[in-house]
């Protein structure tokens, strides 16, 4: 038995040590891939259901590291949330949609709004409607044309500041989704209190393996609410036809998902653009 202790806990301090020196080598590299240009923009389109437009689209982040190749969110995201590089790399991130938008613009194509991640660091940061203004004004565009994704679980410490900070950056116009709602923080009475303009689903309310009238219930009850409040409703991760149809009946706005387009670079969305302006 000691024997096989030893084992198994020089296996678990193998996984730990390892864990340990990827992170290091993480964070050694962070800077320079920013100056590098390493880190990429991605970009998946929104459509309204109603007429199957293309309006929009979300950032998200990748990492193109010389070595480990391309590298997804989850892969450093919690990391770079712990140790506050995310605010660099998320202002990166906005500067990158709004050039492109900005550019698209000049293009003449119909425009499109991109809702980008707002993490909870950069709500913490006091400076941040001063930050998001000037980026937008950098590029001359509207506040309207970036919506700010913040998630559920950002309300969850200090709500009352978090709530002054975003009902600011909704008055400067600013368009406010609430990302993963329904993943288990926010109390609904919370909602009513919330600077908000639309509601991002948590991608279990569209995909949901649950019963399906249990879950269908649920998902028609949350849009009620939300069309009671005036809020539009997202529902990310459509997958399947099926699921078009089941967020459909229930009357959400938009869709989203792989059903639709993955995550793709800014000049394969832009090819989708231009086939919009051709119709
Ligand atoms: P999120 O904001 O909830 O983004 C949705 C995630 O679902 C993305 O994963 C997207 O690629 C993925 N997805 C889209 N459609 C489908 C689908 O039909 N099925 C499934 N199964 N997944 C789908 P991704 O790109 O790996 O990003 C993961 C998370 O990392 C994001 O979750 C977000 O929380 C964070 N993140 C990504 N980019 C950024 C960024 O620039 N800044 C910050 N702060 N966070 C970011
Ligand atoms: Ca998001
Ligand atoms: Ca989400
Ligand atoms: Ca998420």
């Amino acid at each position: 038995i000691k024997g096989q202790y030893g084992k198994h806990f020089a296996a678990y301090d193998d996984k730990l040590r390892g864990e340990l020196l990827r992170q290091q080598a993480i964070i050694d590299s962070m800077e320079t891939a920013l100056s590098d240009g390493q880190f990429l923009i991605y970009l998946q389109p929104k459509y309204r259901i109603r007429d199957n437009k293309l309006v929009g689209a979300e950032a998200l982040v990748r990492w193109n590291h010389p070595e480990w190749g391309l590298q997804f969110p989850d892969e450093f995201i919690p990391l770079f949330e712990k140790n506050g590089f995310i605010a660099k790399l998320d202002q990166f991130i906005w500067d990158k949609a709004c050039a492109i938008l900005k550019e698209w613009d000049d293009r003449g194509y119909l425009p499109i709004s991109i809702s980008v991640n707002v993490s909870r660091a950069d709500i913490y940061n006091i400076n941040i409607s001063e930050i998001l203004m000037g980026t937008v004004r950098r590029y001359g565009l509207r506040p309207s044309r970036l919506h700010l994704e913040i998630t559920e679980s950002a309300y969850t410490e200090q709500p009352c500041q978090i709530i002054e900070t975003v009902r600011r950056l909704r008055e400067l116009g600013f368009v406010i989704e609430m990302d993963d709602f329904g993943s288990g923080y926010s109390s609904l009475n919370m909602l009513n209190q919330m600077p908000l303009d639309i509601l991002k689903l948590d991608m279990k309310f569209v995909q949901g393996e649950t019963g399906k009238s249990v879950g269908q219930g649920i998902l028609q009850t949350i849009v009620e609410l939300a069309r009671r409040m005036r809020l539009s409703v997202v529902a990310e991760g459509v997958e399947t036809k099926e699921q078009l149809d089941r967020v459909t009946e229930t009357g959400c706005d938009y869709a989203q998902g792989y059903y639709f387009a993955k995550p793709m670079p800014a000049q394969d969305l832009e090819a989708l653009l231009k086939d919009r302006k051709a119709e």
